[in-house]
């Protein structure tokens, strides 16, 4: 039996909520169950206000929009990222300024941020890879020193948490002025395509509903805060359906057990890889004390390339399908030209030695544990 590198889990309660939804005859968004899964959030995680969007992508576009990115802008993010992260500011205008990662961690290396910040700069956007929190800490006070905005790229890290100098958990996406997240059908809460853009800076909320909505004041409008709606300023339809959001909804009402789950399956190869790892020097995946493990992603750090390839195809022998990921943004064949040509070496790393373990709810991880070890 093959085992895929993901298999999207369904609670089972998806389509009785989509057959509500289209029962309803409310199928556009902002409804019923766009509001139950953003207040969901709100009250869950402590972000100010929540808004529903069709990707992570579309939310990191919106976040761009809010902070007013214009073309010279500079925007200082990790190199070993998705596309969405920098696109977004790309569209805008926006000059990347690309970050190394940490030696043992694919997240920025805060300690070489500030040397990266300029007259220019507007934004720091980091990501929290396979859900591991950054070092928020720090990169709060280089943006409040220097007056810029943080916007988390939290598309892998739903439930997770950072806990700061101040003693207190906070959830990745509540620290930043905005932060993103992804409900693709490859992350652990999912929803086929879609995301969610959360607000936690105050000023920005208002701007934010009305972008989201195609640049109409709709959404007061329908609280009845204004008498007529119209066009007011740029926006795009970010708001996903009805039908979109009832899928999120059962995924939701079952957050605890499917992270309670992932997360045993993480454990498993952990324990269970300790000691072959270390015999063939590859690295496990690092939290850090403040960070959490939200079971996202397990991931293996290769001594090189070749073992990589090695690997892989052994696992794919036994029809085992993992994967690697993240050609460094700065030396994409769309960025290399823009790159300033700072060498990045740790980010050239895990482009080349990184495996992602297949990790979804219904894994048998014994038989990937088991082959990996023969
Ligand atoms: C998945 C992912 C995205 C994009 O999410 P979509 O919902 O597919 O747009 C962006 N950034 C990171 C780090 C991701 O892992």
């Amino acid at each position: 039996m093959n085992i895929p590198f993901n298999k999207p889990y369904l609670t089972g309660k998806e389509t009785h909520y989509i057959y509500e939804a289209v029962n309803s005859h409310k199928l556009s968004g902002n409804g019923i169950f766009t509001k139950k899964c953003q207040s969901f959030f709100e009250k869950n995680y402590g972000f100010k206000k929540c808004l529903l969007t069709t990707s992570c992508t579309d939310a990191l576009e919106m976040a761009a929009i809010l902070i007013d990115i214009q073309p010279g802008d500079e925007v200082i993010m990790p190199s070993y990222t998705f596309v969405s992260t920098a696109n977004a500011f790309v569209l805008r205008g926006a000059k990347i300024v690309f970050a190394d990662s940490l030696p043992n961690h694919p997240n920025m290396d805060c300690d070489t941020l500030e040397a990266l910040i300029t007259s220019k700069t507007k934004a720091i956007v980091p990501v929290h890879y396979a859900g591991v929190a950054c070092d928020m800490d720090v990169i709060m006070e280089l943006a409040k020193k220097h007056s810029l905005f943080v916007v988390e790229d939290a598309a892998q890290a739903i439930d997770s948490y950072y806990t700061g100098k101040d003693g207190i958990k906070k959830a990745l996406g509540s620290i930043g002025h905005l932060a993103a997240f992804s409900f693709h059908e490859t992350k652990n809460i999912i929803s086929g395509e879609g995301g969610m853009l959360a607000i936690n800076d105050e000023q920005f909320i208002d701007r934010a509903e009305i972008i989201w909505e195609k640049g109409t004041n709709r959404s007061a409008f329908f609280r009845g805060e204004v008498d007529k709606y119209g066009w007011v300023d740029i926006g795009s339809s970010f708001l996903p359906s009805e039908i979109i959001a009832a899928f999120l909804w059962a995924q939701l009402e079952n957050l605890e057990n499917i992270q309670t789950k992932r997360i045993e399956i993480w454990n498993d190869y952990y324990n269970k890889l300790k000691d072959w790892a270390i015999k063939n020097s590859i690295q496990l995946p690092i939290v850090p004390n403040f960070a959490t493990n939200n079971g996202h992603m397990f991931y293996l750090t290769c001594q090189n390339i070749q073992q990589r390839t090695q690997i892989l195809e052994a696992l794919k022998q036994s029809n085992i399908f993992a994967v690697f990921h993240y050609i460094s943004l700065h030396s994409s064949p769309f960025y290399t030209e823009k790159h300033d040509g700072r060498k990045l070496e740790n980010t050239d790393k895990f482009t080349d030695c990184l495996i992602r373990l297949p990790l979804y709810f219904e894994l048998d991880v014994e038989k990937v544990i088991d082959t990996i070890l023969k």
